[in-house]
């Protein structure tokens, strides 16, 4: 029998939505029809596939205030909900370009023979399963989907299963383009839904948790196929002693609350020096006060609802572990349940230290701990005790005090006087470090060559001289 699994309206807490999770039988004959269009697709010119995924996008544009409209509905969110519509539309342009720079024809490569001429190849993965989670549904679901597209393969695509309502909205745009239609697939499920996947699959795209990343590797790994993981982080940010401390508190509040914190690169632990720390906090608890809940107008305020109950639970479980083991609210901290919605407004705590949870485990809300430090060396420690390593922020008073910092953070990305800008400039390549994920990067061209493996064809010239023992002629090695 097909499960169905009930969605949860993050702003009335209600379950008004039901999916039907796909089973390893409808993954196997996705699988097929999959591979059946795939050869044909990977055979076109690059131009043909670009040409395409233009079409897909002006569908995406056609489409886009139902979208939109869905995914308000997936998230509670209005005005990010456009912004990630029109994200998926600028990036589609974006890998276009990737994709006509990674097929351009290349200069032969140098051989140490000149009679050996090498050229190459470059292979799809035919099939790729893309797993997408719920805080950009549409954003995450596309962001390796198109690039796959692009080099050949097909995708299969499985959005999380707490924000899948724009599905049906995405899928109709596929169905309008038949050569689009036959090589990508969108699918409605779960945990098991994407387990049956990478049994099907040459190579997976993963977004998410830690936790399932290692379910995934550990899959991918039994199939032997690559695993692109991007997970989670716990961003920090560091305030130096001749940092624009106003500056730094805009930027700092904006990067940890934005989408109620449910961002990856969200800002979630900040080290600010001591000379001006108290300056900070003040100035910080001050902005803080200004943002507004998005209720009970989505259009008036800039924080949604927690968009999961298990999120909303993580959140209250690490604010309580914090002030129990003595951090201070200075401002926010009571998590609200407002027309059925869970609501938390930007939180600042200080007195923390990395034995509490909101300071070494991903929180995901909107909550600001703010630590002092005495010295660049401890602001770095700090900063890099931890297990994950996606990115972080420096703010000093000169770019090049806050880059000698930038060099030392484990971390794959650092944003300068600034917060989390990789998000608004995705075309530099990064990688993930550490716990925060594995794989090529998915910024910059390697977006959609890491979906190609290049076959390496070495051709001997056949009027040349042989070696070793053609021919019987040993002494043509000798000359050699
Ligand atoms: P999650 O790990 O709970 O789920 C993500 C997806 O995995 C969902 O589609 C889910 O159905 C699927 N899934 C669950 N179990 C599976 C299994 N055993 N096999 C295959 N698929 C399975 O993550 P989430 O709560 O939806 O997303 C939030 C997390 O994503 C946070 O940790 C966040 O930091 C991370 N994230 C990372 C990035 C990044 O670029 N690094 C971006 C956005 C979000």
């Amino acid at each position: 029998m097909t499960k169905k699994i009930s969605v949860r309206n993050p702003r009335t807490g209600v379950a008004d939505y039901t999916i039907e999770a796909a089973d390893a039988g409808e993954i196997r004959r996705a699988e097929q029809r999959l591979r059946a269009g795939q050869a044909e697709w990977a055979a076109r010119p690059v131009e043909r596939r670009i040409a395409v995924l233009r079409e897909f996008k002006e569908a995406l544009i056609r489409r886009r205030d139902e979208i939109v409209s869905r995914l308000e509905a997936d998230t509670g969110r209005r005005w990010v909900s456009g912004l990630e519509v029109d994200a998926v539309v600028g990036g589609i342009d974006r890998a276009c370009q990737f994709a006509e720079e990674t097929f351009a024809p290349a200069a032969p490569a140098p051989t140490p023979d000149p009679e050996v001429h090498a050229a190459g190849d470059l292979v799809a993965y035919p099939l790729v399963a893309v797993i997408s989670p719920w805080n950009f549904p549409f954003q995450l679901a596309l962001i390796d989907a198109v690039p796959a597209l692009l080099a050949g393969s097909a995708v299969l695509l499985k959005p999380s299963e707490m924000t899948p309502r724009f599905i049906p909205a995405l899928r109709a745009c596929v169905e309008e383009i038949p050569d689009l239609s036959g090589v990508f697939a969108v699918v409605e499920g779960d945990g098991s839904t994407g387990a049956a996947m990478i049994e099907a699959a040459d190579a997976v795209c993963f977004t998410g948790s830690v936790q399932t990343g290692r379910v995934i590797a550990a899959a991918a790994a039994a199939r032997f196929i690559p695993a692109f993981l991007e997970l989670g982080g716990k961003d920090p940010a560091i305030v130096t002693a001749s940092a624009d401390v106003d500056g730094a508190a805009s930027a700092i509040l904006w990067g940890s609350t934005i989408n109620s914190g449910h961002s990856c690169m969200s800002l979630e632990r900040v080290y600010v020096d001591r000379l001006v720390a108290g300056a900070f906090v003040e100035t910080l608890v001050a902005k803080a006060e200004r943002v507004r809940l998005a209720y009970p107008d989505l259009a008036d305020g800039q924080i949604g609802p927690i968009i999961t109950a298990a999120q909303a639970e993580t959140i209250r479980e690490h604010l309580d572990d914090a002030v129990a083991k003595g951090a201070r609210v200075r401002t926010g901290g009571s998590i609200e349940i407002l027309g059925g919605g869970t609501y938390l407004r930007p939180t600042v705590l200080t007195e923390v230290d990395h034995t509490m949870r909101v300071m070494c485990e991903e929180t995901f809300g909107p909550i600001i701990p703010v630590m002092a430090f005495d010295g660049a060396d401890e602001a770095v420690a700090l900063a890099n005790d931890t297990d994950f390593g996606l990115s972080a922020a420096v703010f000093a008073g000169t770019a090049d005090e806050a880059l000698s910092i930038a060099h030392r953070l484990e971390v794959g990305a650092v944003s300068v006087n600034d917060a989390c800008l990789t998000g608004m400039v995705p075309a530099v390549e990064k990688n993930s470090f550490k716990l925060s994920g594995l794989g090529a990067s998915r910024m910059g061209p390697p977006s959609v060559r890491r979906f190609l493996r290049r076959r390496a064809l070495l051709v001997r010239d056949a009027a040349g001289p042989r070696p070793w023992y053609y021919d019987g002629a040993s002494s043509q090695t000798e000359e050699r």
